[in-house]
């Protein structure tokens, strides 16, 4: 004899034939029985009992979001309601204002997030700004489990003398002037000058001076908005230096998007072949990092007939730390120290030399924004947190909790294992209130959310309004936005 859940008890001695059925189909009831234990004990899907739903909230709808929803429906499919909240009206984070506009076939991944969002048990919460709209402890009442998901969307700061001119810009600002951030659609950056200077060579300052570099017509196809485009064809730019504070074997930008900067209209990459490492150490390479490396000494091996009809340089200048920005008002250089690798970090060697520039973009990597009330690791620039869990009912995931590092499909297993965290915690749920306790407070606080169907009806007037050959023309304005939704 065999205890299962909620005292059915199983006979499995001496049985045959209706019996025997009788038996199996009590021994699937027990089965079911186990497996919903094992998530939680939950028998809402079962017929045996009262229904129990977890209610969850995830704070940000970009990928890390996504990807924790998504894990959430898979592992308790009707026995949990998720809200995913935002602060902007429209969803997906990084996707729509951090990938780059000329890279469409990463936002395609959108689509995967949408079928998330047409599960009965999901809803898209747009338009709120948890920590002033609603803190997090309300959250946490109406809630079984809070997930911050919500990025890294501020620019770790440089601290250098002169970063504080105009025309000096962190990589969240100008990546999200030229993606239609409402937050940054008004930068208005300089572009006149003949001299850029981009800091770092991650994928960010890759895709910065990409940008910077493309025609009119290398942005066909792309989403980028109106006012960036008409810009960067007005632009004088013609000389973009990108600096590495260390060498081409500690580039953080990967082959593929690297591999670009060769076929670009007008533009042509350009490197020093002095500061390329001995091409046997080159084997020591994880294999992605030594195709990045070709790249770097493919450029290095262009001639001036390679560049002949290019009018703007990508120059790489490794081993270039900058040190300070000079000018009255506005940049007019870099002032840079030479460096050399010691034990693998970058160190000066006292030898300073100015690179030229009017317009600086620094892109050294994002922090978390804080929120009131949730432990900051403020070195770390990111959530304090052990593997997700920051306080009882709160986690987080993605770059809020591991910091900016990794592509869109790191966030998956990320999403996928925090809902793990969160099963092991919570249980079958302590019958709160979750959405309705949220829309309750919503009305009395009057938050004019943004729910799925009114973002489809965003979506549409973007698509309806674009240019040809356009995916969409982003509304740059959250009024703009509220007013397509019909919130207005
Ligand atoms: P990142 O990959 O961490 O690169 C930051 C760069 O800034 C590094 O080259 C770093 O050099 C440099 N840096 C940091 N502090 C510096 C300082 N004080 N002075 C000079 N240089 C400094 O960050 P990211 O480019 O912002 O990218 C963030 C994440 O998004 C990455 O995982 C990236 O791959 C991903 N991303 C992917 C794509 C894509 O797949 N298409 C596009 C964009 C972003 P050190 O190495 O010497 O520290």
């Amino acid at each position: 004899m065999r205890k299962f859940g909620r005292g059915h008890t199983l006979d499995t001695t001496g049985a045959t034939g209706r019996e025997l059925l009788g038996k199996l189909a009590l021994l699937a009831l027990a089965m079911a029985c186990i497996d919903v234990l094992a998530r939680g004990g939950c028998f809402a899907d079962t017929g045996l009992g009262s229904e129990c739903v977890r209610q969850v909230a995830i704070v940000g709808s970009g990928p890390a979001g996504y990807y924790t929803a998504e894990a959430a429906i898979k592992l308790w499919g009707d026995e949990v309601k998720v809200d995913i909240f935002d602060m902007l009206p429209v969803p997906y984070g990084l996707i729509r204002t951090g990938v780059a506009p000329d890279h469409q076939s990463i936002k395609a991944v959108s689509r995967r997030y949408e079928a998330t969002n047409l599960s009965d048990n999901v809803r898209f919460v747009g338009n709120v700004m948890v920590g002033k709209d609603i803190s997090i402890g309300e959250l946490q009442e109406f809630y079984d489990a809070v997930v911050l998901a919500t990025g890294a969307p501020h620019d770790r700061k440089m601290g250098m003398p002169g970063d504080e001119l105009s025309n000096v810009f962190g990589s969240a600002a100008f990546v999200g002037w030229y993606n239609g951030h409402p937050d940054f659609a008004a930068l208005n950056p300089d572009l006149s000058g003949k001299n850029a200077v981009v800091v770092g060579v991650g994928n960010v300052a890759l895709d910065v001076a990409r940008i910077l570099a493309k025609t009119r017509d290398e942005f066909d196809g792309s989403d980028i908005v109106v006012h960036a485009l008409d810009a960067l064809d007005a632009s004088g730019v013609e000389k973009i230096v990108i600096l590495g504070r260390r060498g081409p074997h500690q580039i953080a930008m990967t082959p593929k998007e690297l591999g670009e900067l060769g076929h670009l209209h007008r533009a042509s990459p350009r490197v020093d072949p002095a500061d390329l490492p001995d091409e046997e150490e080159d084997a020591e390479l994880e294999p992605g990092q030594r195709k990045s490396v070709t790249h770097i000494r493919n450029y290095a091996a262009l001639g001036d007939e390679d560049r002949a009809g290019k009018t703007v340089d990508l120059e790489f200048d490794f081993f270039a730390s900058p040190r300070a920005i000079v000018g009255a008002g506005k940049p007019e250089a870099v002032l840079v120290e030479r460096t050399k690798l010691d034990g693998g970090r970058a160190v000066g060697t006292g030898e300073t030399y100015p690179v030229p520039a009017e317009l600086v973009v620094i892109c050294i990597g994002y922090e978390t924004s804080p929120i009131p009330d949730v432990p900051f690791d403020t070195d770390a620039g990111r959530f304090a947190n052990d593997d997700g869990r920051i306080l009882p009912g709160l986690y987080c995931v993605g770059w809020a909790k591991r910091g900016p590092s990794g592509t869109i499909g790191t966030n998956k297993p990320d999403g996928f294992e925090i809902v793990d965290r969160i099963a092991e915690d919570i249980g079958a749920g302590a019958e709160k209130s979750g959405g309705d306790g949220f829309d309750a407070l919503a009305k009395d606080r009057g938050i004019n959310f943004v729910t799925f169907h009114d973002w489809k009806k965003i979506d549409e007037a973007e698509i309806a309004r674009a240019r040809d050959g356009a995916p969409r023309e982003k509304f740059v304005h959250v009024h703009d936005m509220i007013g397509a939704a019909g919130k207005g």
